[in-house]
């Protein structure tokens, strides 16, 4: 008999009864956070807010916004929630965007962290018989460790090889008979590449499902994993500032992801005023934890930009849904005055029949941006004839100028030759930082 849920109880709570256990919390959790956070003690007294203003959810928008700037300035222990003593782990962000961030968990943070996580790995069908792959990083990025507990809460034979060595990963999964991988989905489509070029077949492997997050991917991309591994692909999402992977997780209607509205209390606002927004505009996600103990950041600013979904789920959960993030406010390009997401660029090569490895190279030349993206060919694609190379590029530079609204210029190159990831895919070499 399969488990459908890992906390259902939580997961299938009714609406009211979430509200009350949010409205319960959050109460407490601000004043624990005014007496045991200066930092942001002096952040609520300067915007005249006293932790009896906070009666429930419905007063969180009186509270002070906290940004990853907030957590540079207090870096390192001036967001701690509780004397170091208590705390037994630290966790770090993987620093895509700057310095990175540190995080501490009280013994009580890592149990809900892996409890998200094992609700992640039920819905995406895990049970005890399992066997699950985690090829996310170990050590101070959270992938590893998130899945790892959660794996070992849902009773998985857990498999912690950590990211990179793929030759191994492979043979791991192949003798020991893996059946849930968990890594970025970078690293998803490339493991799906090395086994064909193996000579696997998708349905050589015994895997059922990846659970596959921590960078932004497209449906495209989804389908191609999905396609290439022979399984269903989940999507998980968290960041380090809110415990890791597992905030957020894809049911088997893989329409956005349910939100642990239990732990975490979501807002989307405009990422220029800061307003709140309604349900259903698209805006910067704003989390707040509710029972975090050692790092209990209020109101804090994600930067990843996407929409909230409160309309029921036919998986039974009733935890609102998040779309999946486009990806950062401040991963996004703007190249002549026009916004470019990198995810829009994998949405057209999936479409257009290429594989996912791409590089974008932007660059200043006579004060004008110049916009390049590398592209592989498809080993079947792969020719040498000039004339039929830049058909094909001139067909993919039309292609993205409709998607984009403004025109690159494309450079196909021999399969291969773009490095892989193991971790976070880099998509971006963005040269023009480097003249200012
Ligand atoms: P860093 O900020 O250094 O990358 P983290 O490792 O904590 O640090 O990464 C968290 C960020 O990763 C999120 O804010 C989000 O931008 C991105 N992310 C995580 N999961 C997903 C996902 N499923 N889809 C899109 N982006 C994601
Ligand atoms: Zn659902």
């Amino acid at each position: 008999m399969m488990k459908r849920y890992f906390q259902p109880e939580i997961e299938t709570a009714s609406r009211d009864r979430i509200l009350e256990i949010q409205n319960e919390k959050i109460v407490r959790q601000v004043r624990h956070v005014y007496d045991n956070v200066a930092y942001y003690r002096n952040l609520m007294d300067q915007k005249g807010v006293r932790p009896e203003d906070i009666h429930g959810v419905q007063d969180i928008h009186l509270l002070p916004f906290l940004s990853k700037a907030d957590l540079r300035e207090a870096y390192p222990y001036g967001l701690l929630g509780t004397d170091l003593k208590n705390c037994v782990r630290i966790q770090s962000t993987s620093g895509t965007t700057g310095r990175r961030v540190v995080a501490f968990y009280t013994q009580a943070d890592i149990d809900l962290w892996e409890d998200c996580c094992a609700r992640a790995i039920v819905a995406a069908g895990g049970t005890e018989e399992d066997v699950c792959q985690v090829c996310y990083g170990y050590g101070l990025f959270t992938g590893g460790a998130g899945l790892n507990g959660g794996s070992h809460k849902v009773g998985c034979l857990t498999l912690p090889m950590s990211s990179g060595n793929t030759e191994r990963q492979i043979q791991f999964m192949m003798d020991l008979k893996a059946t849930i991988l968990c890594c970025t989905p970078s690293y998803a489509a490339y493991i799906g590449e090395s086994l064909e070029e193996r000579g696997f077949k998708p349905e050589d492997n015994h895997l059922k499902a990846g659970i596959f997050g921590a960078e932004p991917w497209t449906e495209e991309m989804r389908q191609s994993i999905e396609k290439s591994l022979g399984i269903k692909a989940y999507d998980i999402y968290g960041l380090t500032e809110t415990s890791g992977p597992g905030v957020a997780f894809e049911c088997e209607e893989q329409k956005g992801m349910h939100i642990n509205e239990d732990h975490f209390y979501v807002e989307i606002i405009d990422p220029e005023t800061g307003e709140v927004l309604p349900d259903g505009e698209k805006g910067e996600l704003v989390f707040t934890s509710l029972d975090k103990e050692a790092f209990p950041l209020l109101r804090y600013r994600t930067r990843d930009i996407c929409v909230l979904n409160r309309t029921p789920c036919s998986c039974g959960r009733t935890h609102v849904r998040m779309s999946k993030p486009m990806g950062r406010s401040d991963d996004m390009l703007i190249i002549r005055g026009v916004n470019v997401f990198p995810s829009q660029i994998e949405t057209v090569l999936l479409k257009e029949g290429y594989t996912p490895n791409y590089q974008i190279v932007v660059d200043r030349e006579r004060h004008t941006d110049t916009f390049d993206i590398y592209v592989e060919f498809r080993p079947d694609q792969f020719t040498d004839l000039m004339s039929e190379i830049q058909r094909m590029e001139k067909s993919l530079e039309g292609a993205m100028r409709t998607m984009l609204g403004i025109g690159p210029k494309v450079h196909l190159v021999a399969p291969r030759s773009i490095t892989r990831s193991e971790g976070k895919a880099v998509r971006v070499v963005d040269r023009r930082k480097l003249h200012d």
